[in-house]
């Protein structure tokens, strides 16, 4: 397997004439976007030393996950499987055409089979497969998520903003983080109470910095969007250059935008917002939605 040597970059800018940092994952990979590269690297590295042929992992029809999976396992010589929730589309996403494009098998398993995460035998004991856990979440995709902190200066910031699904990558952030600094996660679903214990779970269980979740900021839940969610991401690149996807990114920076209106910041506090990518997702929304592409 050759390495894969992301390079990516913080951008300076200014959300509600507060200056905020911006750590770019979003240039990691035009696929295997952002923070998905993190949370895969070491199922990656531990599929390849254990001899495995094969990638299995479970997402929706329009999954960031599902298809940096599939790209990632094509590009380092792996075969790869979706799941994916509910019955096959008779039109698939671009998500899932992408996915096929990179050679991954998609199975479609009824909403009911796969909350019940049910393989079939012969699925959980190939032996040639290891099993990714339905975005990433779990011990192996923290510690990839970890190293996002490492690979560039951000001893600096006081306080770390980044999107919440699984929680994998906060968590991760959140071992990586000095005591001094704020990681706070802006949830994408709503009325969702699991989040800090999901977080724990992966998290050691010797002492670690806290973490925040902010929940208010999901216009509405997973995926959900509105015009007003719609003009602040094109007024976000206007101002910025800086393209967000509607799902994660645009209410993270919402989330902080808003959070600088309210007085939340101290003069002298130093803002990091990671850009977890996820770009792709944007190919969903209508054509002429957004005034990036
Ligand atoms: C998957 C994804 C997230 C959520 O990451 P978790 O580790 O599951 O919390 C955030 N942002 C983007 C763009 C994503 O694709």
């Amino acid at each position: 397997m050759h390495t894969f040597q992301p390079l990516y970059s913080i951008s300076k800018i200014k959300l509600a004439s507060f200056s905020i940092d911006v750590l770019r994952l979003d240039q990691v990979h035009p696929v295997i976007s952002g923070n998905k590269w993190f949370k895969l690297k070491k199922y990656l590295e531990e599929a390849r030393t254990s001899g495995k042929k094969r990638i299995i992992t479970f997402g929706g029809a329009y999954s960031n996950h599902i298809v940096a999976t599939a790209a990632a396992a094509k590009k380092f010589g792996f075969q790869s499987l979706g799941i994916i929730r509910g019955e096959e589309p008779a039109v698939h996403s671009h998500t899932l055409k992408a996915a096929r494009e990179f050679g991954m098998m998609l199975l479609f398993s009824s909403r009911k089979a796969y909350e019940n995460k049910k393989l079939s035998p012969e699925l959980v004991n190939d032996p040639q497969a290891i099993i990714i856990p339905e975005g990433g979440y779990g011990i192996e995709g923290m510690l990839g998520a970890s190293s996002i902190l490492s690979s560039i200066k951000t001893e600096k910031y006081s306080h770390i903003f980044v999107a919440v699904g699984t929680g994998t990558t906060l968590a991760g952030l959140v071992m990586a983080a000095s005591s001094k600094q704020e990681v706070a996660g802006i949830s994408v679903l709503k009325n969702y109470t699991e989040h800090e214990a999901e977080i724990n779970r992966l998290l050691p269980a010797v002492k670690h910095n806290s973490f925040k979740i902010f929940s208010d900021y999901h216009f509405g839940g997973y995926a959900k969007r509105s015009t007003e969610l719609f003009a602040f991401m094109n007024q976000v690149y206007e101002t910025t250059t800086i393209p967000t996807d509607f799902v994660y990114t645009a209410k993270t920076f919402y989330a902080v935008d808003n959070l600088a209106r309210q007085r939340y910041f101290s003069p002298g506090d130093e803002i990091l917002i990671v850009h977890t990518g996820g770009l792709q997702g944007n190919l969903s929304l209508p054509k002429g939605t957004l005034i990036f592409g």
